[in-house]
Parts: C-alpha cells; sequence; structure tokens
C-alpha cells in the first residue's frame, strides 16, 4: 500500500479548505484577475477561518499543527483558479512572517505575528531592489543609526502584497560591505508602511499573477524605531538565506499540486474534444504526453514531499530545497505549456483559464530565486 504522510485530521483539514477554496475564492478568481486586486475580505475571513497559521503555536494565533497541515493548505490553495491567490497567502503564511517568529522578540511577535494570524495586518517580504535581485548582497537600501534608531533610504521592487502592506519585513544594509565577511553587515527590519517617507511609488503591471498587486517600494528618510530591527544586528544575510528555504519549499509544493491540476483539467478536456472521429485522448500521442506528465509530477512531489518531511522535522537541506524549487518551478511551467497545446485553440483563448494559468505558473521560474540562482546554489554544494 502507498505511504502517505497525511493523517486522519490533514484529510479533514483538507476537506474543509476544499469547501472553502470551491465556495467562497473560485467564484471571485476572474473578477481579482481583471480588478488586478483580490478583495481584502480574503485576510481577515482566512485568519478567523485559522487558515493563516496553521503551523504557528497557538500563543501567537496559530492552530499549532505541523508542516504537513500548510503543505495542505498550499495543495488546495491551487484549486482557486488562480496563482496570485496561493502567492499572495503564500508570502503571508510562509515568506513574510516565520522570520518573526523564528527571530523576532516577543513584543515583535505580538505586534507583527499575532495580528498577521488573524488576517489584520497583511505583509510584505522586501528584498527585491531595482538594482539587485539574484545578487542580495548588492542591495543598497540602507539604514544609519540615529538615536535609538535608524533612518533608511532606498527602494524595493516587485513586492506581493506591496501596495496594501501594513508592513515590510525588509533586507537592509546597515553597514558597508567587508571582504573579510561577504555576509554581514545586512540585517533584517520590520518596516510599517505608514512611517513618513515610506512611498508605494508604482503598482506594477505584470504579465501574469495578475490578481496579486505587487510594488515598486521608495523609503526617503524614514525613521524607524529601535526595535524594528528584526533579530541579529548585521546577521540579516544568514536570516533571509533560512527564510528563502521556507520560501522555496512552499513555492515548490504550490508548484507541484498546480502541475496535478493543470494535468486533470487537460485530461478531461482531452478525453472531451473530438478530432478526425475521435477523443483526443484516443490518440496515442495524447496519452503519452499525458503519461509522462504524470509520471515527473508522481516523481517531483516524492522529493518535495521528502524535503516537507525534513522540514516538519525542523531540518532542511539546502541542495534539495533547491532541487525542488528548480524541478517544480520548471515542471509548472511545463505541464501548463503543454496544456495549451492540448487545449488547441482554446487554450490561447481568453475564454479558458489555461490562459491565465500558462502565464501565472511563468513567474516560479524567476521569482524566489531564479532557475539558473538554484542551479548555481546545487552545483556549489555537490562541489561541481
Ligand atoms: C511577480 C513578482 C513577484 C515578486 N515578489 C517578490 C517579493 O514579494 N519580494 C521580493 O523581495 N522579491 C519579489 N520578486 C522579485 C524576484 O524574487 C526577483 O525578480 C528574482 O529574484 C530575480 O531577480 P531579478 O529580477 O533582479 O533578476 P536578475 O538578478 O537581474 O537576473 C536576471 C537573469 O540573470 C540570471 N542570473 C543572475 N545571476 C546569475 C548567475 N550567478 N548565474 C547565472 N545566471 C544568473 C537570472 O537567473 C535571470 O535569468 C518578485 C518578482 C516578480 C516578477
Amino acid at each position: 500500500m502507498r505511504t502517505t504522510p497525511f493523517t486522519t485530521e490533514h484529510d479533514a483539514l483538507r476537506a474543509s479548505i476544499r469547501r472553502f477554496v470551491e465556495d467562497e475564492l473560485a467564484p471571485h478568481a476572474r473578477e481579482w484577475e481583471e480588478d488586478g486586486w483580490i478583495a481584502d475580505w480574503v485576510w481577515p475571513r482566512m485568519g478567523e477561518l485559522g487558515l493563516l497559521g496553521l503551523s504557528v503555536p497557538e500563543e501567537y494565533g496559530g492552530q499549532g499543527g505541523d508542516y504537513w497541515s500548510t503543505v495542505v493548505l498550499a495543495e488546495e490553495l491551487t484549486r482557486c483558479g488562480s496563482g496570485s491567490l496561493p502567492m499572495a497567502i503564500g508570502v503571508q503564511t510562509d515568506m513574510a512572517t516565520p522570520p518573526i517568529l523564528q527571530f523576532g522578540t516577543e513584543q515583535q511577535k505580538q505586534d507583527y505575528l499575532v495580528p498577521a494570524m488573524q488576517g489584520t495586518k497583511i505583509a510584505s517580504i522586501g528584498i527585491s531592489e531595482p538594482d539587485a535581485g539574484s545578487d542580495v548582497r548588492a542591495i543598497r537600501t540602507r539604514a544609519r543609526p540615529d538615536g535609538d534608531g535608524w533612518v533608511l533610504n532606498g527602494s524595493k521592487t516587485y513586492i506581493t502584497n506591496g501596495v496594501r502592506a501594513d508592513f515590510v519585513t525588509m533586507v537592509v544594509r546597515t553597514a558597508d560591505a567587508d571582504p573579510g565577511d561577504p555576509w554581514g553587515g545586512i540585517s533584517l527590519f520590520l518596516i510599517e508602511t505608514d512611517l513618513p517617507g515610506f512611498e508605494v511609488a508604482a503598482k506594477l503591471d505584470k504579465v501574469g499573477m495578475r490578481a496579486s498587486d505587487t510594488a515598486l517600494l521608495h523609503l526617503e528618510d524614514v525613521p524607524v524605531p529601535g526595535d524594528a530591527l528584526l533579530g541579529t544586528v548585521h546577521e540579516g544575510f544568514k536570516q533571509i538565506m533560512w527564510q528563502l528555504q521556507g520560501e522555496r519549499l512552499i513555492g515548490a509544493i504550490g508548484g507541484v499540486a498546480g502541475a496535478w491540476r493543470t494535468w486533470e483539467s487537460a485530461l478531461a478536456y482531452t478525453r472531451e474534444r473530438e478530432a478526425f472521429g475521435r477523443p483526443i485522448s484516443g490518440f496515442q500521442v495524447t496519452r503519452h504526453t499525458l503519461v509522462d506528465l504524470a509520471t515527473e509530477i508522481e516523481a517531483a512531489q516524492a522529493l518535495v514531499y521528502e524535503a516537507c518531511d525534513a522540514w516538519n522535522r525542523g531540518e532542511y537541506d539546502v541542495e534539495r530545497v533547491a532541487m525542488c524549487k528548480l524541478v517544480a518551478a520548471q515542471l509548472a511551467f511545463k505541464v501548463a505549456d503543454t496544456s495549451m497545446q492540448l487545449h488547441g485553440g482554446y487554450g490561447y483563448s481568453r475564454e479558458f483559464d489555461v490562459e491565465r494559468n500558462w502565464r501565472d505558473s511563468r513567474l516560479a521560474r524567476i521569482g524566489g530565486g531564479a532557475d539558473e540562482v538554484q542551479r548555481e546554489i546545487i552545483s556549489k554544494l555537490m562541489g561541481l
């Protein structure tokens, strides 16, 4: 018999999330795509249902579950018909807030983590800048000490949830780059977005993930209190590298689950659509295409679940996580592209979700560390 990491509790959780996604989220997916905006009520509603902190301890507003509960949520959210929604929620739950739980003070947990789990504060993660994406050490946003606090100047770009965020978990340079300590001089901060000098300079227009708001942020002489520092001063590079493991893993889980959803709808379409007097699923080439994809998805899922199992035990292997991110990102887009091909002209039409899925799934090969960055990590760790 096939083993599964999911218990009957996880199965019940999955069933209730599926109902919520089908009843409350999926009916709005198209409208949010047209509006370029996910409705604001989604965050507090998911907070009320306890879905924003499934693996977070109860004392900080979470449900105290294990990592497999988070996996269930990430998988089920792919059923909502929009790539933007799982991404926006993933930023809240698995990218911007885990560093608060991991490195934050008790006060920071109460002030930021608890409301983020309730959905009353929206969180963003601010790493990328106009002149520094893959190369995190090249960031220029700078904090200079000022009395008990700091003054920040700089900009961050492509920040998911950035137009609506209440705070940004931000990577900031706090000392000049030092050749003797190449990883030092960077720190994490929790930056409130209503501080003077903080500006959402633009809501960026994008090929896909159109329902998700993506911001260019400017900071000009933003006064930040001393207790906005998250974790240890100058140790932010190591802290954000830890954060990126969780970000990449949740992205990989969503990528594999999304690939399955796409594969299922492609199969259904090929059984309905007829050409030359038979369903196109009747052509051997179609069946073999679907079989090859299903085999690749199964293999990717096994790799990702192995990494999830380690994460659930509080362990992680950077090389494995990078492999998960790389394979899932590529596969999600490959399946979406093949699905478009199997749908023929209808795949290219705005009438079907196929084109939206194709546009949305392309991002994973760029965001959160591009394919090439994952390959660099893997090759270094393999000693190539
Ligand atoms: C829709 C969207 C949402 C995003 N959300 C967020 C967010 O919420 N927070 C955030 O901080 N960032 C976010 N990003 C930014 C994203 O993480 C970066 O775009 C990504 O890390 C790549 O950085 P870059 O765009 O500067 O590309 P660059 O770093 O300029 O890379 C350009 C190309 O060069 C390649 N390259 C770079 N270095 C190497 C190398 N050493 N070897 C080989 N090839 C290399 C890259 O792989 C890529 O193909 C988002 C981006 C998008 C598009």
